[in-house]
């Protein structure tokens, strides 16, 4: 169907009345192959931020993304299949870890991501901070380097969820990313048009995440299970502590040198730790192993060095230097200056702003605020304090990459201005709030 007036189905939303299936489809239809434009998509956009969207309508807007694109079939892939995602974070580099660690464990992952979110990172930014290095690959390649590598990372394309990749980069420009319909039916579209048997969900909750509390991301992890329920996928859902930067790297090539760290054996933190849980969960649901031996089993992919050499095997794949798994700094791009991170006081860091840390790398370059603006690789955030620590006056705590001193100085000062420090004991947050499964979806289609 053709959309009869676009406007209608953003005057319908406006006024808060239920957008009929079939007209919602045929206006995301629309826009992704071109003739709606940025100006009615986004009005919608806000209009649903506002609003909110029905469950109906979260999955009418799904499956329109979803059918803007082709879908990619798994079957034939010769190990079991596994998806993981997260709503979006600050120094959230799970994937970039745990899809080597998988495929080391003898899963084969196949996985969209998306690009820098507001002020949260995104995994295909980080990925191109690798000199060479391709996210746009088709289906056809993504599926063969499924097999031989056993992972592979790639952007929405024009046969993947195009609707999506242009939707995404619109909220991310027009301020209407953070709504629950809007990130459930985002994320769940990337990974319903992929078919592996399990998808695995990061749902961040605290102040570097889009919802800024546990109920709040309970809530979006309920939309993306009933999603993933409905179309009879199995997916099994974390929400996870983002009341402070999961790891300490919030940048792009930042990011890439720490996770390069971790699969060295190194970075012994929640980073680490997160990954190795959804490892785990994938172990379990996939390989018949127990909790203890799926644990083992991801620790080996890191310990025996073969999560590392495969995320070698995946980089080159994608047509980026392998080196820079051996000595990151020798390949990724460096800032021009780097400038201390120093604690302006002492006592017990009992919050920090995340969300205020991720806007600042954004403004460093790290990020984008305008639709297509270029990132630049190089800039960011090492962010070492966690909560609960004690901080020493004048002790160094990170530092910032930035493009010169004046830029690397505001930054360091704003970083600092988001932390709350105390005197009394500060008790760590969990890493993880709960797990939750849409069940395996027997005899579904
Ligand atoms: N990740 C996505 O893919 N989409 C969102 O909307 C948020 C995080």
């Amino acid at each position: 169907m053709s959309v009869g007036d676009p406007r209608d189905v953003v005057a319908l939303k406006r006024d808060g009345k239920a957008v009929p299936e079939v007209e919602l489809r045929a206006f995301v239809l629309a826009y992704g192959r071109g003739e709606v434009g940025d100006d009615l998509a986004a009005a919608f956009l806000m209009a649903a931020y506002i609003r909110g969207l029905s469950a109906g309508e979260t999955l009418a807007l799904t499956r329109a993304m979803v059918d803007s694109g082709g879908t990619m079939t798994l079957e034939g892939i010769s190990r079991p299949t596994v998806d993981k995602h997260s709503t979006g974070g600050v120094a959230d580099g799970v994937t970039l870890v745990f899809a080597p660690v998988a495929a080391a464990m003898g899963l084969a992952v196949a996985k969209l991501s998306g690009r820098g979110l507001g002020h949260t990172g995104g995994t295909l930014d980080k990925l191109e901070s690798i000199p060479g290095l391709r996210t746009d690959l088709t289906p056809e390649d993504m599926r063969r380097q499924v097999e031989d590598v056993g992972c592979a990372v790639a952007a929405q394309s024009p046969d993947l969820v195009p609707a999506d990749g242009a939707l995404y980069a619109l909220r991310d420009a027009t301020a209407t990313v953070a709504s629950i319909p809007l990130i459930a039916a985002s994320v769940m579209s990337k990974k319903l048009c992929v078919g592996t048997d399990l998808i695995l969900l990061d749902v961040k909750a605290g102040s570097g995440a889009f919802m800024k509390t546990p109920r709040d991301a309970g809530e979006l992890a309920r939309a993306c299970t009933d999603l993933a329920a409905g179309w009879g996928r199995r997916a099994r859902v974390a929400v996870t502590d983002m009341s402070q930067p999961l790891g300490e790297a919030v940048g792009n090539a930042l990011d890439v040198a720490e996770a390069v760290d971790v699969l060295s054996g190194g970075g012994q933190g929640r980073l680490r730790e997160l990954t190795l849980q959804f490892a785990q969960q994938a172990g379990e649901a996939l390989l018949g192993m127990d909790a203890n031996e799926a644990r083992a089993s991801a620790e080996d992919a890191i310990s025996s060095g073969r999560a590392r050499k495969t995320f070698a095997r995946m980089i080159e794949a994608q047509g980026g230097d392998p080196r820079v798994t051996d000595e990151p700094w020798s390949v990724l791009p460096r800032a021009p200056v780097v400038t201390p991170l120093v604690s302006d006081r002492s006592g017990v860091l009992a919050r920090i702003d995340a969300e205020e840390i991720g806007r600042a790398a954004v403004d460093l370059g790290a990020g984008r605020k305008r639709k297509g603006d270029p990132i630049d690789p190089s800039t960011g955030i090492v962010f070492r304090a966690r909560i609960g620590d004690r901080l020493d006056l004048g002790a160094e705590i990170g530092e910032v990459h930035a493009r010169d001193e004046d830029a690397g100085r505001a930054a360091a000062r704003r970083v600092l201005d988001t932390l709350t420090v105390g005197d009394d004991a500060v008790e760590p947050p969990p890493l993880v709030f709960g797990w939750t499964d849409s069940g395996p979806p027997e005899g579904a289609p």
